[in-house]
């Protein structure tokens, strides 16, 4: 009977293909294969084999690719995450996948010259300075060589083919140092040891397999969590299985890295979007081959090819940046406790300030909830108190009152650092014109264009357009009337500098100039004590440590609060208690201010009043009372295209055949939050469920019943919507 491979292609194709298997060719499932599709070859995973006849018209297998297959684990992942997010599966597999990219492939093997000993038979001025340079006998890249000897490439290239150089493969750098668990380390407080033991308890043994469990492990920043899973880390190297650190990317800092390196004797092997070719082939057959024993990586590494997982520790569980919120949208802290399921291995859910799901999910016991109590050390946690803008009013045209800038004074007269957060990048949200009413805005989004004095431009943050700031109003021709209004973090450093000339001012957010690197040494200036003042955005906000920072100053506290999404209470309350707990974290105790009009809003009540639980138990209830998430389930379909009537009408059609059945209601097509982006106009379809309904079948059905998009119309679904 001729053998026939279901085959899985990772394109955005809901199923697998069905394939010939050529006599002699045997196949495993996961193993990676070459098959003819359509007019070309494409690579795609065995997902199924069957004895059954092909009919003969099925073409074959071209053959099998030398790859390690797929394992089980990440097949169930696969088809997991496809269910669950209604992503086509091919696209749920190409993000396991991730083949090695065509960089990865031409990249051209490593190789360094030194001198062999033999005179070049020719000398010129400009081989002379290579040989000068390379008399020291060292390996050099060619390319290294000729920089330092200030000449070009091709006379390296010219001494080589004369035999004076000769050329050397250079050793690859190891991918990671095995991570060493008995390096040795600070002792643990008791309350860390019992959190400490409490997650390792939950750990199998090699012995033993145990479904994996979920943890909530909370406690303030500074509370020593992270010393805390670490060893949970420990513990899983000790047993020789590999354990995953989930981190937002942005907290992927070298200071974490070199934090672990003080735990553990070695920095981690690293996973992010921005590791290339080479290393991240060699990073994944590392993985797979089971010697990478600990990788520390953004929400991608979740579909690493682990060979025997041990320990997923998701920090900042709380965190947005683990949504992926284009192609297949998926939540990597949900996807890591399915992981941690199929795996059975336990997951550790780290933060200061949970999300409203996992709380939920810890009081209802789904979750085992491990709390570290008050910061490490017993220091106090920062002093919280509001400004009430109202009262202290800013002088005209500043920002700062005068209540925050004596706080600052007097924190610089103690030498002590002072740190302004405003959660807004550039210079001036929207740009005016006093003298005709015009607001500059997007071409292609609706937004307005924020002004970047530093690039002097108006710049969308949505799709990055950016215009030159016109001199004169572009409508009405009036010279000196654009007014910037209201601050970014540039306006406010503007006003610092007036305030405090004298002093060490530095300013931290993404569009930093210089970039990544630059903003490494910004962020170990500001640590190392050797700036007075730092401004920045929610980039300061997480994951750093700033040890001589004492007075956190919030210069707009009600931000967030003022959007109709209803995440925003959460999302706001997370952001201040992250910011001002960077306050106090060193030897001194810290204080913080929070500028705002509304101090008695229940968020900034919960957040003066330090009381956290008070704060989820009220936004628990009203979530409850709502029947939003948890407690109800949500998905949008966001319907998208070029003209907007098209968008609307595709949308409108779509909802005269959403035919809800009970527990489950459609709102909408309404304009989403933002109506347009990078020249698409959008408009969404909120589908509410109750909690026991089944939404991926009910979406399922309905976009089967529906119009299909055509043209350049799109439907996107996403499953648990993080704003809506
Ligand atoms: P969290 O992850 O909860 O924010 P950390 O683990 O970063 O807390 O700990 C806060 C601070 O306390 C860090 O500077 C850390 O080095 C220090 N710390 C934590 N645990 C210990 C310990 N057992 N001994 C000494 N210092 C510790
Ligand atoms: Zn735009």
């Amino acid at each position: 009977m001729p053998v026939v491979a279901d085959i899985l292609i990772p394109l955005a194709l809901d199923t697998a293909y069905s394939y010939a298997v050529p006599a002699g060719l045997t196949l495993a499932e996961g193993d990676i294969v070459q098959v003819p599709l359509g007019p070309r070859e494409t690579i795609g995973v065995v997902w199924g084999l069957d004895e059954r006849a092909s009919g003969g018209n099925l073409r074959p297998v071209t053959g099998r690719v030398e790859a390690p297959p797929l394992s089980d684990s990440l097949r169930k992942l696969v088809d997991w995450l496809a269910r669950y997010t209604l992503a086509p599966k091919g696209s749920a597999l190409a993000m396991a996948l991730r083949l090695p990219d065509e960089t990865a492939r031409n990249e051209a093997p490593r190789i360094g010259v030194r001198p062999s000993g033999k005179p070049p038979t020719r000398q010129t001025a400009a081989r002379g300075k290579v040989m000068a340079v390379a008399a020291d006998g060292a390996v050099r890249g060619k390319s290294a060589l000729a920089k330092e000897a200030g000449v070009s490439v091709s006379v390296v290239d010219g001494l080589i083919d004369d035999g004076a150089l000769e050329t050397v493969a250079l050793m690859p750098e190891p991918v990671a140092l095995p991570p060493d668990p008995d390096h040795p380390r600070v002792p643990l407080s008791d309350a860390q040891a019992e959190a400490a033991h409490a997650l390792i308890a939950s750990a199998p043994s090699p012995t033993e397999t145990v479904t994996g469990e979920t943890i909530l492990l909370e406690g303030v920043t500074g509370s020593g969590k992270t010393e805390v899973y670490f060893e949970a880390v420990a513990e899983c190297v000790r047993q020789g299985r590999q354990a995953l650190v989930l981190m937002p990317e942005i907290a992927l800092t070298a200071q974490f890295l070199d934090r672990f390196a003080g735990r553990f004797g070695v920095r981690p092997a690293t996973w992010h979007s921005g590791i290339g070719g080479r290393r991240r082939e060699r990073l994944r057959a590392g993985v797979a081959a089971g010697e990478v024993s600990v990788v520390v990586g953004a929400r991608s590494a979740l579909f690493l090819p682990f060979k025997t997982l041990g320990l997923i520790v998701v920090d900042e569980e709380h965190e947005t940046a683990y949504k992926q919120e284009d192609g297949v949208h998926y939540h990597a802290r949900d996807m890591a406790v399915v992981r941690g399921k199929i795996e059975g291995c336990p997951v550790v859910l780290a933060s200061a300030t949970p999300s409203i799901e996992s709380r939920v999910n810890a009081q209802s016991g789904r979750y085992r909830h491990v709390v570290l109590p008050g910061r490490f050390g017993g220091r106090p946690l920062p002093d919280i108190a509001a400004i009430d803008m109202r009262l202290d009013k800013p002088e005209r045209g500043r920002f700062l009152s005068p209540p925050m800038v004596n706080a600052v004074k007097s924190t610089l007269a103690a030498g002590d650092q002072a740190l302004l957060f405003l959660n807004r990048r550039g210079y001036a949200p929207l740009t005016l014109c006093r003298a005709c009413g015009h607001r500059y805005q997007c071409r292609n989004c609706s937004t307005w264009l924020v002004e970047h004095r530093f690039r002097r431009a108006l710049v969308c943050h949505q799709c990055g357009y950016a215009e030159r700031k016109p001199e004169a109003c572009t409508e009405c021709g009036a010279f000196d009337h654009l007014t910037p209004c209201g601050p970014g973090v540039e306006r406010i450093a503007e006003e610092v500098t007036e305030l405090f000339p004298e002093q060490r001012i530095v300013v931290l957010s993404s569009d930093f100039p210089g970039g990544a690197e630059r903003l490494r040494q910004e962020l170990e200036t500001v640590a190392a004590g050797d700036c007075d003042i730092v401004i920045g955005t929610q980039l300061v906000a997480k994951g750093h440590n700033f040890p001589h920072l004492t007075l956190v100053g919030v210069l707009d506290a009600d931000i967030g609060l003022t959007s109709g999404d209803p995440r925003a209470a959460e999302r706001t309350f997370q952001l201040l208690q992250q910011v001002t707990g960077r306050a106090g974290r060193g030897e001194r105790p810290g204080r913080a201010l929070v500028q705002t009009y509304q101090p008695e809003h229940p968020v900034i009540a919960a957040l003066l009043s330090g009381d956290a639980d008070r704060f989820y138990e009220e936004e628990i209830w009203a979530r409850e009372a709502a029947g939003l998430p948890p407690f109800g389930r949500l998905a949008a379909l966001i319907v998208s295209g070029e003209e907007r009537e098209k968008a609307e009408a595709h949308g409108q059609a779509l909802a005269r055949v959403a035919d809800p059945p009970a527990g489950v209601s459609v709102l909408g097509p309404a304009e989403a939050p933002l109506a347009l982006v990078r020249g698409r106009w959008r408009f969404r379809l909120l589908v509410k469920t109750e909690r026991g309904i089944d939404v991926q079948s009910y979406l399922r059905d309905w976009l089967a019943r529906g119009p299909k998009p055509r043209g350049n119309l799109k439907v996107a679904i996403d499953v648990d919507p993080q704003s809506f």
